[in-house]
C-alpha cells in the first residue's frame, strides 16, 4: 500500500510530503525545502528507506535541502522539469534574499517531463508539467490514492503566484483547466502551503478560476 505523511517545513510552512510503499518500505520525500532533522526523524521513526527526492519545482521553500539530503544520503534527484534550471542555478540568491541556510547545489539526477512516471515500491505515479507559477514546475498525481501533490500550483481557495520571473497567468490557469480538474472532483490534494482540498471543491467554489 502507498501512504503519505505531510510534514510543513522552513518559516514558509511548506508542505513536504513524506510518501511510502508499506510493501518495501521504501519512500521518498517530495519538495524537501529545509529542517532536515524533522524530515529525518518521520523517515526514520518509521523504520523507512530513503530511496528518493522529488522536485514539484526548485523554489527555495520547495528544494532548499536537496542537495545535502541528496549528498548525505546517496539520493537521486527527480525533477522538476528544465525549465527550472533557472531558479536551480539561483537557489544560492534565493537563500540569502529569504533568509535561508544556504542551499547546496544540486543537479536533478532525471528531469521530468509531461506523461512521464514515478515509481516507488510497487506504486506508480504520473507525472503532469504545469508551468505557470515556474516555468518547470511538475504535479505528480496518484491515481491509486487518487491525490495529487500539487506544489505552488493550486491552493484550497487560491492559486500560485505568477508575479516571478518566468511566471504567466494564462498559462497556469491553462494548466490548472486543462490538467488538473480533469483528473476528477474526488481527487484530493496537498497544495505548496495551507490546507488540502479537493479538485471539486477548487473547481466550484476557488474565485480564480
Ligand atoms: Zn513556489
Ligand atoms: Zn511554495
Amino acid at each position: 500500500m502507498l501512504h503519505r505523511l505531510t510534514l510543513p517545513v522552513t518559516a514558509f510552512q511548506q508542505n513536504c510530503s513524506l510518501i511510502w510503499c508499506s510493501d518495501t518500505n521504501e519512500a521518498a520525500l517530495i519538495d524537501p525545502g529545509g529542517d532536515i532533522p524533522v524530515l529525518m526523524q518521520a523517515v526514520e521513526s518509521r523504520g523507512l528507506k530513503l530511496v528518493a527526492l522529488w522536485l514539484t519545482h526548485a523554489h527555495i521553500d520547495h528544494a532548499g535541502a536537496t542537495g545535502t539530503l541528496a549528498r548525505e544520503h546517496n539520493l537521486p534527484i527527480v525533477g522538476p522539469h528544465p525549465g527550472d534550471q533557472f531558479w536551480i542555478d539561483g537557489l544560492p540568491q534565493q537563500s540569502s534574499m529569504f533568509g535561508f541556510p544556504k542551499a547546496e547545489p544540486f543537479a536533478p539526477t532525471r528531469w521530468l517531463h509531461e506523461g512521464d512516471t514515478v515509481q516507488l515500491g510497487g506504486h506508480t505515479l504520473q507525472v503532469l508539467h504545469c508551468p505557470g507559477h515556474t516555468p518547470g514546475h511538475v504535479v505528480f498525481y496518484s491515481p491509486e490514492l487518487k491525490h495529487a501533490f500539487v506544489g505552488d500550483v493550486l491552493f484550497a481557495g487560491s492559486i500560485g503566484r505568477t508575479d516571478f520571473p518566468g511566471g504567466n497567468h494564462a498559462e497556469l490557469i491553462a494548466a490548472i483547466k486543462g490538467k488538473l480538474l480533469p483528473l476528477g472532483d474526488d481527487v484530493t490534494f496537498t497544495p505548496g502551503h495551507g490546507p488540502e482540498s479537493t479538485l471539486g471543491e477548487e473547481r466550484r467554489h476557488n474565485p480564480y478560476l
